[in-house]
């Protein structure tokens, strides 16, 4: 029987945002570690990224929120995953009014200390940063309650033993609540863990599900609104027997599958709100053959009996790596060969990189076929169609038939070019798009590049600050307006960056965000700066003295009467 997020213990109002969110269910780590977090457990749980740990840590640590004071210390080893995971506790904990600052070197410290005395309730920090805080009396620990070590393994690989230990001396051993979350859990692990933690309930999710050691792992950059035209050239090109796609949504598997089937494509799709007749009726007509592509939510294809088959394309990328790996075991069974083919946006790379941590394998990176490559293909199968069906005797009728033709004049050729003309008409069916370049920033690898980071902090060279900065704030080619970047902090003194959470894909336009943050704000349009909107976030720049008056009457507001959230972009995560 599977368990509920709300058979764990958790408040409804808890219940209500992880629903919200989309979980259907805990997954296996939330489900072993939060009901002992509520009952007051330390926790050492051995557990990836992408298993759902941080909502493991985290919602028990909501349930327990007081109003006042510092309570919660996150310890990760990274700027990227403090970032990150300071965004899920504030997604987490928003309805509850969690206030979160993320605290990481390159940034400056002033920022950082005025927010820290304005109060937060949780810093997710990493280490150096953390301590440096806390020497320099701008971080007082005393009164935290919940400490968790994130990515312990990586904290320890990257040489923070000693801050780690620093920092849990200064919080108070009798009142703390300590959970530990590692990849691995090598000696000094449990030395850390047996020192610092009281009577921990062991928690290891198995790495033995990870069977994907026969599947061609690929994956393509793309654009979100070219994602249609690169799946069909890619349906064109690839050897396809049977394929499963897999979208995020119902409405975006049914949008999906109605484009493919105007295509000419054999298709159909289940999701989960078609009752089971039906569905065993379309699985019926795939395990047959008559249907040789299907496209599927993932709600539906946990629980159904799907045949193996040659490609899973995931269309959308899974949140999570355990759900990668569910949709991926569908093909390369038996030893079989299969191809496993991802799209994402250039967004989404890091995500990526979080499900091949999980699988402990990398995915080929490909370039897309060019229209060219498409023709040529197309060419190539009808040439074999052709040279098949001569190697077959025809008729006599249909000898007959050409010999009247000719008899009217006609000469072959003409009648044979008409016929292939007729023939290849259904081409015309499956445009060729346009697809554009996506826009990539150079891509860092974090786990090789996490040692130079700490050398830096140490140093406190000016390099280290340049390296963050210029990653945050790299100039972006697809701005609005030419002066806007992607995330992160504004470049322009005085302007901090907003984050929303709709975009193109929900109707917005630049005049929609400066009308709809002015109007309920009471700010004036004319002060907003750079705005950039992708496919479904838009990031916007404001006066930093607006900052508080945009996030009160946004926080959770609504733009052309879509309801939507609106939170820094980087930095504090707290709500108005
Ligand atoms: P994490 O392992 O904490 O980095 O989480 C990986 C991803 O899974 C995040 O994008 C979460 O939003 C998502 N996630 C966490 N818990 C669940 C769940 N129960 N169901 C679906 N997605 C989840």
């Amino acid at each position: 029987m599977t368990v509920s997020f709300a058979d764990l213990g958790l408040l409804p109002v808890l219940v209500d945002t992880v629903t919200e969110l989309g979980y259907v269910e805990p997954t296996p780590i939330q489900s072993d570690a939060i009901p002992p977090l509520l009952a007051g457990r330390d926790v050492m749980g051995q557990a990836q990224t992408g298993t759902g740990k941080t909502a493991a840590f985290t919602l028990p640590m909501l349930q327990h929120l007081e109003s006042e004071g510092l309570q919660t210390l996150i310890l990760a080893p990274t700027r990227e995953l403090a970032i990150q995971t300071a965004e899920a506790v504030y997604r987490y904990g928003n309805q509850l009014g969690v206030r979160v600052l993320p605290v990481y070197g390159g940034a400056p410290y002033s920022r950082q200390k005025r927010r820290l005395e304005r109060g937060v309730h949780v810093v997710v920090g990493t280490p150096g940063r953390t301590l440096d805080l806390v020497k320099q009396g701008a971080l007082d620990l005393s009164d935290v309650r919940y400490v968790v070590l994130d990515e312990a393994d990586e904290m320890l690989k990257m040489g923070f033993i000693d801050d780690v230990e620093a920092i849990l001396a200064a919080t108070d051993a009798d009142s703390r609540q300590t959970t530990l979350f590692s990849a691995t859990l090598p000696d000094s692990i449990r030395r850390l863990a047996n020192t610092y933690m009281h009577d921990p309930v062991h928690i290891a999710i198995e790495a033995n599900e990870i069977t994907v050691e026969n599947i061609n792992q690929r994956y393509y950059v793309v654009e979100e609104r070219d994602k249609v035209a690169a799946i069909s050239r890619l349906l064109e090109v690839e050897n396809l027997h049977n394929t499963l796609i897999f979208a995020r949504t119902k409405v975006g598997a049914r949008e999906l599958a109605e484009t493919l089937l105007a295509r000419g494509y054999p298709v159909d799709t289940i999701h989960g709100d078609l009752p089971q007749t039906e569905r065993e009726r379309i699985l019926g007509r795939f395990r047959r053959g008559t249907l040789t592509m299907l496209v599927a939510t993932d709600v539906v294809a946990r629980g159904v009996d799907i045949p193996d088959v040659s490609h899973v394309i995931n269309f959308d990328i899974p949140q999570l790596g355990i759900e990668y790996v569910h949709r991926i075991g569908r093909t390369g069974r038996a030893g079989r060969g299969g191809d496993a083919i991802t799209l994402i946006t250039p967004r989404q790379r890091h995500h990526l990189r979080q499900i091949e941590d999980y699988t402990r394998k990398r995915m080929t990176k490909c370039k897309l076929p060019t229209r060219e490559d498409v023709l040529a293909r197309r060419e190539q199968d009808f040439r074999d169609i052709i040279t098949a069906q001569i190697n077959e005797d025809a008729s006599d009728a249909e000898y007959k038939l050409l010999g009247d033709l000719m008899d009217l004049g006609y000469r072959a050729e003409w009648v044979a070019a008409a016929a292939i003309k007729l023939l290849r008409a259904n081409e015309e069916q499956r445009p060729l798009e346009d697809i554009r370049d996506p826009y990539e920033r150079p891509e860092r690898d974090d786990r090789t590049n996490r040692r130079d980071r700490k050398d830096n902090r140490k140093s406190k060279s000016r390099n280290g600050h340049e390296y963050d900065e210029k990653s945050r704030n790299g100039k972006s080619r697809n701005s609005s307006n030419g002066k806007s970047h992607k995330g992160g902090n504004s470049h322009e003194d005085g302007m901090v960056r907003l984050y929303m959470d709709i975009g193109r894909g929900e109707g917005i336009k630049p005049g929609d965000v400066v009308y709809g943050v002015a109007s309920q704000s009471g700010i004036p349009g004319k002060v907003i700066g750079a705005i950039h909107i992708q496919q479904h976030e838009t990031y916007f720049d404001v006066p930093e003295n607006h900052v508080d008056s945009v996030l009160r009457a946004l926080g959770r507001g609504k733009i052309k009467g879509r309801s939507m959230t609106v939170v820094p972009a980087e930095g504090v995560f707290e709500p108005a």
